[in-house]
């Protein structure tokens, strides 16, 4: 009897997964294991948000292994150290798993390779799982990825995307007399995590799936139109689902495709975003934490100004908004991602890395590779072709949010405020209104937004 093991990472699912497909394929038996890695947990990226919907994941994925005649193992501890007993206890010849592009998932890999072939076993790892095409696949004349978005995204966009492989039909594994002590240990519970955002979405396959059909059916003709109004929240949503593995990005750019137009053409965009950010962490994987374009930036450190931007207490009624979405949800809108970013790093002047690490404390998306690069992106320390651009606030309020209805929903000390000054509060006392409209439990802008800009292009020499 011929055992493989797949260790599943991003890849929390049984529809597309090429990773599990090719275990099926090659053996008799396969062990399905999770590791809830201390690894991950000592670099600090087990954020109780993403553990909530890890755990949603995780149940999903045994469920459905389940009804297929198999079930998920779970293992805690040392990654590495885990997978190897399981494939040792089991005589596996082969561990299979997805290729992933992070500094740390590049490590594993190597780890486990290397740990592997120590006991006679080999690691098979398999490309343009975690993303649509593979990072590294696509490569401009004289280069090793691409740093400008466009040329990558016309490349991007004559590949094929490969064609994603139907769940399985039923899951062989061993059964306890062929496989003793591999019994694996309690999944975790989303009930017992603390921390956890009030409006956390549900995790999963069977969620991310149903989410993926209603969105093609549904929200992707609006796509183009709505993708920026902040309040119309005309967005897939699908980023938690992507992030984990429960949707296959190269299955969601199928579906689109299926229905073709401009909201289809602008979705795949988005995913090709996402491919982008991949192929240049995998090129350059210390861009997780260093400037991948040094821009000289002497940055400043006011511990009041950055509680205020965490707290959602700027000021800005827009950036206020997006930062509380944030803590509520674990999700941000990507206009909202962009202003609050900029917020901070322009007209605070203040490191891209202390708004890249609170995001990655509450977004349930939370990514090394989208979140890093777009803070980079906005920081102007990135890809971006114009890297001293400002955003300011009041003019996208204006313009992404013009009813106020967005800023309403998040900062209700504004609820009352007359739409012309939803963005800008402070004109009521500029303007001498009523002081009943003077909102008393919303604080004045922490800095001004000529001032901010002007510190900012001073130290750039823009
Ligand atoms: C400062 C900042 C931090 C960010 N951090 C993350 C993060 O940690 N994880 C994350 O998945 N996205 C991140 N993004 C990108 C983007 O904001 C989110 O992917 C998007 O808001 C998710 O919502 P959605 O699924 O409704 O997106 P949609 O608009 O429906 O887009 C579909 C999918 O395309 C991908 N996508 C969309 N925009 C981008 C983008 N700019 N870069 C990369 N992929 C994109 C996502 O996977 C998304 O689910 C960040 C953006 C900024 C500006």
């Amino acid at each position: 009897m011929s055992v493989s093991v797949v260790l599943f990472t991003s890849d929390l699912r049984v529809h597309d997964n090429p990773v599990l497909r090719a275990a099926l394929r090659e053996s008799d038996r396969i062990v399905p294991l999770f590791v809830v890695d201390d690894g991950v947990r000592d670099a600090g990226f087990d954020a109780p948000n993403r553990r909530a919907f890890l755990a949603d994941c995780l149940a999903d994925l045994d469920a459905s292994l389940r009804s297929r005649g198999g079930r998920l193992v779970l293992r805690r501890g040392d990654v590495v150290d885990r997978a190897c007993s399981v494939a040792a206890s089991v005589r596996a010849y082969r561990l299979h798993v997805a290729a992933g592009v992070s500094r740390y998932a590049l490590r594993r890999e190597e780890r486990l390779r290397a740990a592997l072939a120590e006991a006679g076993r080999e690691l098979v790892v398999h490309d343009a799982v975690v993303t649509a095409i593979a990072p590294g696949r696509l490569t401009p004349s004289g280069g090793d990825h691409y740093a400008v978005f466009t040329p990558y995204f016309r490349r991007w966009s004559q590949e094929g995307v490969r064609a994603a492989v139907g769940a399985p039909r039923t899951v062989r594994v061993p059964d306890a007399a062929e496989a003793p002590g591999i019994a694996g240990e309690p999944l975790p519970s989303r009930a017992k995590i603390t921390g956890v955002s009030e409006g956390l979405a549900e995790g999963g396959e069977t969620a991310g799936r149903r989410r993926l059909r209603a969105w093609c059916s549904g929200g992707l003709d609006r796509y183009e139109a709505g993708q920026d109004d902040l309040a119309g929240d005309a967005t897939s949503r699908l980023s938690p689902y992507l992030h984990f593995g429960a949707v296959s990005a190269a299955e969601a750019v199928q579906r689109a495709r299926r229905r073709p137009g401009p909201g289809a053409d602008a979705f795949v965009r988005q995913i090709a975003w996402r491919d982008f950010h991949h192929q240049v962490l995998a090129a350059r994987p210390d861009a997780s934490t260093a400037d991948y374009r040094p821009r000289g930036d002497r940055w400043r450190e006011d511990a009041a100004e950055i509680a205020a931007w965490r707290a959602g207490r700027t000021g800005y009624p827009l950036v206020d908004a997006a930062m509380r979405q944030l803590r509520h949800e674990g999700w941000m809108h990507n206009r909202g991602r962009m202003l609050a970013a900029s917020f901070l790093t322009k007209t605070l002047y203040t490191d891209w890395r202390v708004g890249a690490r609170h995001f990655l404390d509450l977004l349930v998306d939370g990514d090394i590779a989208n979140n890093q690069l777009n803070w980079q992106w906005v920081a102007g320390t990135g890809t971006d072709t114009r890297p001293n651009r400002v955003l300011n606030p009041v003019t996208q309020g204006k313009r992404f949010d013009p009813r106020g209805s967005y800023v309403r929903r998040w900062v209700p000390e504004l609820a009352e405020v007359p739409d012309r000054y939803v963005h800008e509060p402070w004109r009521l006392k500029d303007e001498g209104g009523a002081p009943a409209d003077h909102p008393a439990d919303y604080p004045a802008p922490i800095v001004g937004l000529s001032r901010g800009r002007e510190r900012f292009e001073r130290a750039r020499g823009a």
